[in-house]
């Protein structure tokens, strides 16, 4: 199992976030989450990147216990990229540069040759050098997610990763991820409210309400 949570709830000010969630997730397999707003599918995704820590319950990945409580490896130790909903890149540094960031393990000739590389796959290599701030959303979703990928994530969590893009470009980002998961055997957490990205992504559909998740097997639950 890479990934397996048990019973694990967060509170905040006394209010349960995520309220006694179990799942496993296997390798090289996708789930979408689905969920109203402040129903705890980001607080879910931050416990299973080790951004936060569980009041109660485990979860281990690969076997090995990642978070329990008063307990979180950092998001490093797990093999996990991450996907924002805003595409957090950071404004002071290149496109280049936000993607070799993260790649501090390696030497600095394989890390440029790796964000290129990156970029290439995306179709956006002729940014490199711009700021986020001088290229447009959708290009900027692309090195989101360039990033995510460059460390070779063994987990990718993606929260609302494509919010505000239109149909197409939506499209294009949906048709970049699918590529990325046919190649290389890696677990995929992706949160959305709409249905053509759920569809996309996987058949395995999860529900949050008030922190208790639910395996979704109704067919017209997006009606
Ligand atoms: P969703 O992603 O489904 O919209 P969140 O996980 O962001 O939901 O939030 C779940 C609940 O936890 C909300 O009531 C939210 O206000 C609360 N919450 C989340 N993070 C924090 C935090 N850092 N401090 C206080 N409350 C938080
Ligand atoms: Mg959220």
């Amino acid at each position: 199992m890479m990934i397996k949570i048990n019973n694990v709830s967060k509170s905040f000010d006394g209010v349960r976030a995520v309220d006694n969630v179990s799942i496993d997730i296997e390798y090289d397999f996708s789930v979408v989450i689905s969920g109203p707003s402040g129903s705890g599918k980001s607080t879910l995704l931050r416990l299973i990147a080790g951004l936060e820590t569980p009041d109660n319950g485990t979860i281990e990945i690969n076997g090995k216990c990642m978070s329990a409580p008063g307990l979180a490896l950092p998001p490093h130790k797990r093999r996990i990229g991450y996907m924002f909903q805003s595409h957090a890149l950071w404004p002071h540094m290149t496109v280049l540069e936000n993607i070799r960031f993260p790649l501090y393990d390696i030497s600095s000739d394989e890390a440029t040759k790796r964000a290129k590389l990156l970029l290439d796959r995306m179709e956006i290599l002729h940014l490199a050098d711009r700021k986020p701030d001088t290229i447009s959303g959708g290009e900027a979703r692309r090195v989101a997610l360039a990033r995510a990928l460059a460390p070779k994530p063994e987990i990718l969590l993606m929260d609302e990763p494509l919010s505000n893009l239109n149909h197409a470009l939506k499209k294009e980002m949906l048709d970049l991820i699918t590529q990325w998961r046919s190649e290389t055997r890696s677990t995929l957490v992706y949160v959305t409210h709409e249905e053509q990205e759920a569809r996309h992504i996987s058949s395995s559909l999860f529900r949050m309400e008030k922190g208790t998740l639910t395996e979704d097997l109704a067919s017209d639950v997006w009606k």
